[in-house]
């Protein structure tokens, strides 16, 4: 028995020194919420906000959950480049597919965005918070690993809420994205690529194009070295674009770490 306890913590100590060696992010942030890590079986809770004025047609609901298919399809494709397993099981969040509030604020990709959504949405299916929702719903699911799409019927720049450590678990513990039907002025958008972008951010890749925590120059540069990634651009006809090796590295799907890697670090991704 004695012999076995040893064994045990020789293991353990080894998993502890090379079993996390692929580690592209800070441990506050990486595999510290509800989204754990892209791989394996993915359980996306999914529901959408709306107000009273402007509700969402049946039909708009329906185009939706076929982009969110489409985005998980490609996100499982781009797994298999990097022989990474991944499967994605998706359900409404129960009681509370189709919400309504008094009024959905405009996402203008600002950083400064309400970032409370998630706790809010479960609320309205009954839990008490995000920490509860989180504990109730992997184990009801048999899954610790869950992300919540909202699909807001406004305008606006989608974007991620991501969890780290030291957050509130309350309010923030539940990871999830906000999907807004249109751009913020209101021109169509590619939403499957949006929402891949999106669930990616979670499981800690970085932008790749000029935001308020990207630079200009480094847009240039992932323009020559991965012009094809998603979290560079996005475009209609999703089988041009590709995870590249940074994002995949930050994945955790990539462990052939570049030294360029981490000069790309946005300011909204610090250590
Ligand atoms: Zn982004």
């Amino acid at each position: 028995m004695k012999r076995l306890t040893f064994l045990f913590n020789f293991f353990t100590l080894l998993l502890l020194i090379f079993g996390f060696g692929v580690v592209a992010q800070p441990n506050d942030r990486w595999k510290a919420g509800s989204a754990l890590l892209l791989t394996d079986t993915v359980q996306t809770l999914y529901c959408f906000v709306e107000t009273e004025a402007n509700p969402w047609l049946e039909s708009e609901k329906t185009n939706m959950i076929a982009s969110l298919e489409s985005a998980q399809h490609w996100l499982v494709q781009q797994a298999g480049h990097w022989n990474v397993p991944l499967f994605f099981k998706n359900s409404p969040l129960e009681n509370a597919e189709t919400i309504s509030f008094d009024s959905i604020t405009t996402g203008t990709g600002s950083g400064r965005e309400r970032v409370d959504w998630i706790k809010k949405v479960v609320q309205n299916a009954g839990y008490r918070n995000s920490r509860q929702a989180f504990r109730k719903l992997s184990v009801k699911l048999h899954n610790d690993n869950i992300l919540v799409v909202v699909f807001a019927h406004s305008d606006g720049i989608s974007y991620a809420m991501r969890y780290a450590k030291g957050m509130s678990k309350k309010k923030y513990i539940m990871e999830g994205i906000l999907v807004y039907q249109r751009y913020d002025n209101g021109a169509e958008m590619p939403v499957s690529c949006i929402v891949s972008h999106e669930i990616l951010h979670l499981y800690g890749a970085w932008d790749l194009y000029r935001t308020y925590a990207q630079t200009l120059e480094k847009q240039a540069k992932a323009r020559e070295l991965y012009p094809n990634d998603i979290m560079l651009r996005v475009d209609y006809a999703m089988e041009t674009l590709k995870i590249d090796r940074l994002t995949a590295w930050l994945l955790g799907w990539n462990s052939t770490e570049e030294e360029i890697f981490e000069w790309f670090r946005p300011d909204d991704y610090r250590k």
